[in-house]
C-alpha cells in the first residue's frame, strides 16, 4: 500500500479512469461524486448526508446527495444511481436501501468507470463492488448484547431473565449482521436457560421490523404485551437501533409497565435524553462525522490515483467477491460512560451533564 501511495501521488490525474481494475489513474479533482442514501430512518443518515454535502464540496469536488423516498424506496434509489452513471460521476457511495436489489445499477457504474463504495451497509451479489466502509456491525450486536446482560444483572443479581427480541429491517444487511453479533453473545445464556425469550419468537424472520419503522416496532411490543406479559414482567428487551427503542419503551409505559433494560444504537438526541434520566439502558456511538470523513478520504485517494485504506481484506463477503473495507470500531454507552464518550461531540455533550 506504502509504495502505491508514493508511485501514484506525483500523476496527472486528469486523465479519467481505468476501468479494467489494473493501474487506476484517478480522475479531475473537480469531479462529480454520487451520494445514495437510504430513506431518514435514523438521525444518522440526516446528518450523513449534510456531512456529505459540505464535506465532498470542501474537498473541492461536485456532488449530488439523494435520499431514497420513503415509500418507494428500492426503484428510488435504482433509478437515482443510474441517473448518477448517466451525469458521469466518478466515484458513488452507497447506503443501500435494499443490499440485494442493486447489482445491476452496481455493476453499470462500474462498466462506466466509477468506483463504487458501500456506505455503513453491504451491498450483496455483485462482483462491482469496489470498497466497504463501515463501523463493526457485527461488534454492534456483541455489544448490544452483552449490555442487555450486565444490564439486567445490575437490577437483579441471578437469572433466569426473560426477555424479548427485536431486529432491524429484513431488506437492510446490517440487521442480520446486528442479530448475529447479539446472538452469539445471548444464545449460550438462551441454552443454558439462564436466558428466556418469553413469546419464544426467536428467529430473525419473526422479530425483524420492517423499514426500521417505530410504528411497527411499537405494535410489535404492544402485540407481546397483550400476548405473554399480562401478569408477568419483561427484564431486558434488545433493540437493534435507538428509534425502535423508544418505540417499544413507550409501549411498555402505556401498559404501565416498569421500563426493562432496552438496548439501542445511533445516539439519537431523544435517546440520550432517556439514557440520561434512567429509562433507556444504553445506544451506541457509531460517529457519523468520521464515517464520512474516511469515506470522502477514500474518494480523495481514488481521485489522485492511489490505493485507498482499507484495514479488513477478509471479514466481507458479498456472495460474489470478499470486498475491501475500512472499518471504525463502535463504542457502548450507558449512563455511566456517556460524558466522556460523547466528549467531543457538541451537540450531545451538553446532554450529558
Ligand atoms: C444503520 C443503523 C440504523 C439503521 C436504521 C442501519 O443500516 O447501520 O445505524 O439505525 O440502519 O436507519
Amino acid at each position: 500500500v506504502l509504495a502505491l501511495t508514493a508511485c501514484g501521488s506525483g500523476r496527472d490525474d486528469s486523465k479519467g479512469t481505468d476501468s479494467s481494475g489494473s493501474g487506476a489513474k484517478g480522475f479531475a479533482a473537480n469531479s462529480l461524486i454520487g451520494v445514495a442514501l437510504p430513506a431518514k430512518t435514523s438521525e444518522n443518515w440526516v446528518l450523513a448526508g449534510d456531512l456529505f454535502t459540505s464535506g465532498l464540496k470542501e474537498a473541492g469536488f461536485t456532488s449530488d446527495v439523494q435520499y431514497a423516498g420513503a415509500s418507494t424506496t428500492v426503484a428510488d434509489q435504482q433509478a437515482q444511481i443510474t441517473a448518477m452513471v448517466t451525469k458521469g460521476a466518478k466515484a458513488i457511495v452507497i447506503g443501500a436501501t435494499d443490499a440485494a436489489q442493486l447489482s445491476t445499477q452496481v455493476a453499470a457504474a462500474h462498466a462506466a468507470g466509477a468506483k463504487v463504495i458501500a456506505y455503513d451497509r453491504l451491498i450483496l451479489n455483485t462482483p462491482d463492488l469496489d470498497y466497504y466502509v463501515a463501523f463493526d456491525n457485527f461488534k454492534v450486536g456483541q455489544l448490544q448484547g452483552q449490555a442487555l446482560l450486565d444490564g439486567m444483572k445490575k437490577k437483579k443479581p441471578a437469572g433466569p431473565y426473560t426477555v424479548e427480541l427485536f431486529a432491524g429491517s429484513p431488506d437492510d444487511n446490517n440487521a442480520t449482521v446486528f442479530f448475529n453479533g447479539a446472538m452469539d453473545v445471548l444464545k449460550p445464556e438462551i441454552d443454558k436457560g439462564n436466558v428466556v425469550v418469553g413469546s419464544g419468537q426467536k428467529d430473525f424472520k419473526s422479530i425483524a421490523i420492517q423499514g426500521w419503522k417505530a410504528e411497527g416496532a411499537q405494535a410489535r411490543m404492544d402485540q407481546l404485551l397483550t400476548s405473554t406479559y399480562g401478569s408477568k414482567a419483561i427484564d431486558g428487551v434488545l433493540s437493534p437501533n435507538d428509534t425502535l427503542a423508544r418505540a417499544i419503551i413507550q409501549s411498555i409505559k402505556s401498559r404501565n409497565k416498569p421500563v426493562p433494560v432496552v438496548t439501542g444504537q445511533d445516539s439519537e438526541v431523544e435517546s440520550i435524553k432517556s439514557i440520561m434520566k434512567g429509562e433507556q439502558y444504553m445506544t451506541i456511538n457509531k460517529d457519523t462525522r468520521n464515517l464520512v470523513k474516511e469515506t470522502i478520504n477514500m474518494v480523495k485517494a481514488l481521485q489522485a490515483g492511489t490505493e485507498p485504506q482499507i484495514n479488513d481484506t477478509k471479514s466481507y463477503d458479498n456472495k460474489s467477491k470478499i470486498v475491501p473495507t475500512y472499518l471504525l470500531p463502535p463504542v457502548a454507552v450507558t449512563k455511566d460512560n456517556a460524558a466522556e464518550a460523547y466528549a467531543n461531540d457538541p451537540k450531545l455533550a451538553p446532554l450529558t451533564k
